[in-house]
């Protein structure tokens, strides 16, 4: 976070970082799902809006791994419509 450039976050899909407004923030609810906000409190993942990098982050197990708990892979095909509509 040093330096100038503004704030950074990384996808959790594809590792590429860049400014938070590039990408959607998930933040995983109590029975496993992910719901889309940026202003959600709780633990966020950050990932592009591109279903290449929801399908990678289901690949890599990276939302479960990021958001710290258990998340359902339909929640994440959900995640898929959710954020490129
Ligand atoms: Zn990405």
């Amino acid at each position: 976070m040093a330096g100038g450039g503004g704030p950074r976050r990384t996808c959790v899909g594809c590792r590429r970082t860049t400014h938070p407004d590039d990408l959607v923030r998930v933040v995983r609810t109590d029975d496993a799902g992910l719901v889309v906000g940026r202003h959600l409190p709780g633990r966020g993942a950050w990932i592009c809006r591109d279903p290449a990098c929801v399908a990678l982050a289901l690949r890599r197990r990276a939302f479960p791994r990021a958001l710290r708990g258990e998340v359902r892979p339909e929640a994440v095909a959900a995640l898929d419509v959710a954020i490129t509509a």
